[in-house]
């Protein structure tokens, strides 16, 4: 029995959550590997709305086990206000149902304010549009060794001397951007204040996962972000901080590779992206419009307008090969519903040369221009589509031809918001 991960195939907000709670029915655990409060995942539930930023999707389903894994970074403020909030809409979140891995690294309030502060900036080239929840300063500090991680507050004895080491790094930064120097005392107190709430969720997460793992149970590995947001293999600089390919499933959350099973990949099938960076297939006039307004893009946890485009079938192959994705989960297809024509990228031309890849310069991704394939619409609706019957031929033909281009089969469509509104063409538990 195959475990599952699914990780976003472009540059995040391919309606992942939809997808994980619509798995989640048939794993055990729900484990979130890297990122942190950056991501938002919407999942609807009946009549209910739930807006999840850090807590797996798994959270709102009785009975199921979620994890937040060691390459996850942790706000513990923001933490205890989503369990709260989730709590008013009565979902119970406890130890009995969330643990978290003893090793996670904390994001605290210096990281959030250096953020801001960088985003704030005139610098070129330094603001990148982040979502300012702190996510790259914290992750600074964990590959600096220099990190507050969870297990640190169970061992208050030792916390001075680790808050002293991070502000020798945290000071002379801090004074050289002209920022207030944070007193040691200030940290102490937010993380004395934080303790009582999170410590109960501690817990050697890779031993559980090992442990359930051997004994059959199934698990589920939630991506938060974009393959094309990966600090390796994303449009760096403008990616976020973490690898949010599927390989890193194994190393955030201390399985062997082994563990991971099948790779379900999550595609829009537009294109959107939050953010600066470039985004070759952008469109700047009424069609983007369009397809922004119907597609309700905007972020679900800062607001942000999303910038809308068309299909990036380069993009999308070029991630189903660094995330090594068995199927597609294609989503929001019903957005183009009654398009008389619609576009997907299938190369691009970078200096006359007809090329089928992202180059890695920066300069060179801002340069390429997208080719286009123009494929006739349909009439009629795909919204609430639930099998392949009640679909138009020609958007049928669009899937397959973009199956084709992206060298991956469409295991899922999704043809709503509302979880049922699926069609199944492989199940990815079931490989
Ligand atoms: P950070 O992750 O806040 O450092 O932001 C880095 C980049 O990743 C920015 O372009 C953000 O807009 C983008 N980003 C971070 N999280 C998400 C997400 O969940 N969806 C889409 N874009 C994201």
């Amino acid at each position: 029995m195959a475990n599952v991960v699914v990780v976003g195939a472009q540059w995040g907000d391919e309606g992942k959550g939809k997808i994980v709670d619509w798995l989640s029915i048939e794993a055990d655990i729900v484990v979130r590997f890297q990122g942190g409060h950056n991501a938002g995942h919407t999942l609807v539930i009946g009549n209910q709305t739930y807006k999840l930023a850090l807590l797996p999707s798994g959270i709102v389903r009785p009975g199921k086990l979620s994890v937040i894994g060691n390459g996850v970074v942790l706000d513990p403020r923001h933490l205890i206000e989503e369990i709260a909030k989730l709590g008013a809409q009565g979902v119970a979140v406890s130890p009995a149902n969330l643990k978290i891995a003893e090793n996670v690294t904390l994001i605290l309030a210096l990281h959030r304010e250096l953020d801001a502060h960088r985003e704030s900036s005139t610098t070129e080239g330094l603001k990148i549009g982040t979502t300012k929840r702190g996510i790259g300063p914290a992750y600074e500090d964990k590959v600096g060794r220099r990190a507050i991680r969870l297990m640190d507050l169970a061992e208050p004895d030792s916390l001075d001397q680790k808050i002293a080491r991070l502000l020798a790094h945290h000071d002379p930064l801090r004074r050289g951007l002209g920022l207030e120097p944070v007193s040691a005392q200030a940290i102490r107190a937010e993380l004395d204040s934080v303790a009582p709430a999170v410590l109960p969720f501690m817990d050697a997460t890779w031993d559980l996962l090992e442990t359930a793992r051997r004994d059959g149970k199934r698990i589920l590995f939630e991506g938060a972000q974009g393959a094309l947001l990966d600090v390796d293999h994303g449009t760096y600089p403008f990616v976020t901080s973490s690898n949010t390919v599927a390989a890193n499933a194994a190393t955030g959350s201390g399985l062997g590779p082994k563990a991971i099973g099948y790779v379900l990949g999550i595609a829009k099938a537009y294109t959107t992206r939050v953010g600066g960076g470039p985004f070759p297939t952008e469109l700047l006039d009424a069609i983007g419009e369009r397809i922004g307004d119907r597609g309700h893009e905007f972020g679900t946890n800062t607001g942000r307008r999303r910038r809308c485009g068309w299909f990036d079938s380069v993009l999308v192959r070029q991630t189903v090969k660094t995330s090594g994705i068995d199927g597609i989960a294609l989503t929001k297809l019903d957005i183009l519903d009654g398009f008389e024509e619609i576009k997907v990228c299938v190369g691009y031309h970078l200096d006359g040369a007809r090329i089928d890849r992202l180059p890695a310069s920066q300069a060179a991704q801002a340069r390429v221009a997208p080719i286009y394939e123009t494929i006739e619409g349909w009439e009629g609706t795909t919204a609430g589509a639930r099998s392949w019957a009640e679909l138009p031929a020609q958007a049928i033909k669009y899937v397959r031809r973009i199956e084709e281009l992206i060298e991956a089969p469409v295991a899922l469509l999704s043809t709503s918001p509302e979880r049922a509104d699926t069609i199944l063409v492989h199940n990815p538990f079931r490989d």
